[in-house]
């Protein structure tokens, strides 16, 4: 079942980062786009995700707005399309809005007034430090962002709206040593990050030059980099602080089954709508070459049910099945099911067959991650078994 929505409010933004994947890559679908989803547009897709989802289910679907920068969309927009929602989720239909933006304009109280009352969740995109974020995040004067985005930022908490913000969106950057990282998101006034794998590596592009794939399978930058940065995290000890991926890796360690789709990587089940009404195939494939995210569907000819009978989409929705040779006997292959999605992709049919191209960055990962969660858990085990008090009351681990 697709359990998702990415919908592209706008084909534009107001910024310019440089590894974007909508307007700085392969992909130049935003040219052929109309700036800006109409609002009858967004009204369709909504009945079609009523159509597909069943009323009075109790795991909810996920309507992400995104772009472009979904806040440049009218604001008399979203005041529409969030009437739409309540009513649907009156009459049953269980329903999560968030939207995700770079949070470089300020958002008028009227519309913070109006995403407290819609329960809408801010994901912010920022990439670390002034001087990372600004590397790379940028505005058309190549200026950096970071300090509008933090204003903003304070200015929602100060308004009390600080709730409304779910958490920051950062890349990982190797470059940045992981306890400056990790400094700086215990220095956030909402420390909530989610870290992502990057999404430009593939077998065509793999993150080691040309010949040196064992050298850099014995050092992977990546894996090292997420490694430390979760043996720190995991030294602090502080629940206040999430880094979303080591905390569903925790839970799914622990035998829990939700997960994001950096981990398990089981089901793929989403989908994207651009502003023109057309269904995508996600985002990450966007970098495999120009209109490599195109599917024959419209939201205006064909419900979300059909997308399940298409090829790409139905090998998405089962990605299980598509478990790479190599990872079949991997001591990894339960959370890490081939590897993060991108690096899996190819220009042929959107997944290749192998595992993903940082499968030894994961590996080191999983590896230094998995066994610290183990080694904790084992230790905690002995001091309650060996503990009198525990004896005593017949408390278990
Ligand atoms: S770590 Fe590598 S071999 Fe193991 S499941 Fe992941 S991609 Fe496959």
């Amino acid at each position: 079942m697709f359990r998702s929505a990415i919908v592209k409010l706008t084909a534009v933004c107001d910024i310019d980062c440089t590894y974007c994947y909508m307007f700085n890559q392969a992909d130049q679908t935003f040219k052929r786009m109309p700036a800006r989803m109409l609002l009858p547009t967004a009204l369709r897709l909504l009945d079609r995700i009523c159509d597909y989802h069943p009323q009075g289910e109790p795991e909810p679907f996920t309507i992400v707005l995104h772009g472009g920068e979904p806040m440049l969309w009218p604001d008399a927009g979203f005041a529409a399309l969030l009437a739409q929602v309540a009513l649907r989720r009156e009459q049953g239909w269980n329903l999560d809005v968030a939207v995700q933006t770079n949070l470089v304009q300020p958002i008028t109280p009227e519309l913070l007034a109006l995403f407290r009352e819609h329960r809408v969740s801010l994901g912010v995109s920022l990439d670390g430090p002034r001087e990372v974020n600004d590397a790379a995040r940028v505005d058309r004067r190549g200026r950096g962002t970071y300090e509008r985005v933090m204003a903003n930022v304070k200015r929602m908490l100060a308004d009390g709206d600080g709730a409304l913000i779910g958490g920051f969106l950062s890349v990982a950057n190797p470059s940045l040593p992981p306890a400056e990282f990790l400094a700086w998101v215990r220095s956030l006034p909402v420390p909530k990050v989610d870290v992502l794998w990057p999404i430009e590596f593939n077998w065509r592009n793999p993150p080691w030059t040309l010949g040196a794939s064992h050298a850099y399978a014995a050092e992977p930058r990546y894996g090292a980099w997420y490694a430390e940065l979760f043996r720190a995290w995991w030294a602090l000890d502080d629940p206040g602080l999430t880094i979303r991926l080591f905390n569903n890796l925790l839970h799914v360690s622990l035998g829990g089954q939700g997960h994001i789709d950096a981990l398990v990587n089981d089901s793929y089940n989403m989908f994207v709508v651009n502003t023109d009404g057309s269904y995508e195939y996600p985002d990450y494939l966007r970098v495999a070459g120009d209109g490599s995210a195109s599917t024959p569907f419209h939201i205006d000819t064909d419900g979300i049910a059909v997308l399940a009978g298409d090829p790409l989409f139905a090998r998405l929705l089962d990605l299980r099945a598509e478990l790479p040779a190599k990872c079949e006997g991997c001591r990894h292959r339960r959370v890490c099911g081939g590897g993060f999605l991108p690096g899996r992709s190819d220009a042929r049919d959107g997944i290749a067959s192998r595992e993903s191209v940082l499968c030894a960055d994961q590996m080191h990962f999983f590896d230094a991650a998995l066994g610290l969660i183990e080694s904790s858990l084992q230790k905690r085990d002995t001091h309650v078994h060996s503990d009198p008090a525990n004896a005593a009351t017949g408390l278990q681990a």
